[in-house]
């Protein structure tokens, strides 16, 4: 068997829209010292620096659907060729189609886990209206299941916290609706492949980690 330290560890989050991918994706990077690539925080602050990028994609953002494949699949092979990406990344919201997903297949990239977080429809559009985003870090959070110490600022670099402009109701239903047309079949997919790995999401944050980290250090303990 091979030193754990010497295998990188390539994760992707698949799950609805408000599953936790987020928050597990965040917590899973500080622990195993690996960088996360959030392609909806991506997109945000391109669209808040009012960047080429965040031009293109607003209009997709805003409304619920998801921005062309080639733009994104360009933005993570860019992202994922960097230095910090050596020993391994996170994927959060990427792949989010099937042609994302055979594009990152074609570039040679070889996923380790996919991990499913799954949450029933029913709980998504109540735990979005929770939902808080820091405004300077993009770190998440939410009112009920993951509060910062005082409800106002984000307590990893004391910024303040917003809400999503399409964490509205009516924008969710339409992410849900594209997130079963266009993402679920991601999950037969990856389960094909055999890496996928399906958690219940509908749970404690803290219970959803110890989970998450079970399925990653599994995979580092097993024979490569
Ligand atoms: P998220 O923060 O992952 O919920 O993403 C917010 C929004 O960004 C989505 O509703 C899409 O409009 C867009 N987006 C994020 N990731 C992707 C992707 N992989 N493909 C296409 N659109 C994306």
């Amino acid at each position: 068997m091979r030193m754990s330290e010497e295998k990188t560890v390539k994760l992707i989050f698949l799950g609805a829209p408000g599953a936790g991918k987020g928050t597990q994706a965040e917590l899973t990077a500080e622990k195993y010292k690996i960088p996360t690539i959030s392609t909806g925080a991506i997109l945000r602050e391109a669209i808040a620096a009012g960047t080429e990028l965040g031009k293109t994609a607003a209009g997709y953002v805003e409304s619920g659907a998801l921005v062309p494949d080639d733009l994104i699949v360009g933005l993570v092979s860019e992202r994922i060729s960097r230095p910090d990406c050596k020993n391994g990344f996170i994927l959060d919201g990427f792949p989010r189609t099937i042609a994302q997903a055979k594009a990152l297949d074609e570039s040679g990239t070889e996923i380790s886990v996919v991990i499913d977080i799954d949450v029933p429809d029913g709980k998504i559009i109540d735990r979005m209206a929770g939902r808080r985003v820091c405004a300077s870090c993009g770190a998440t959070f939410h009112v009920v299941h993951n509060p910062t110490g005082d409800g106002i600022h984000c307590d990893r670099c004391g910024g303040e916290l917003t809400r999503r402009r399409d964490d509205g109701p009516e924008i969710v239903r339409q992410r849900l609706r594209t997130y079963h047309s266009e993402t679920e079949p991601l999950v037969g997919y990856y389960e094909a492949k055999g890496t996928l790995r399906r958690i219940d999401g509908d749970g404690k944050v803290e219970d959803i980690t110890a989970a998450v980290f079970e399925v990653v250090d599994d995979y580092l303990g097993s024979e490569t």
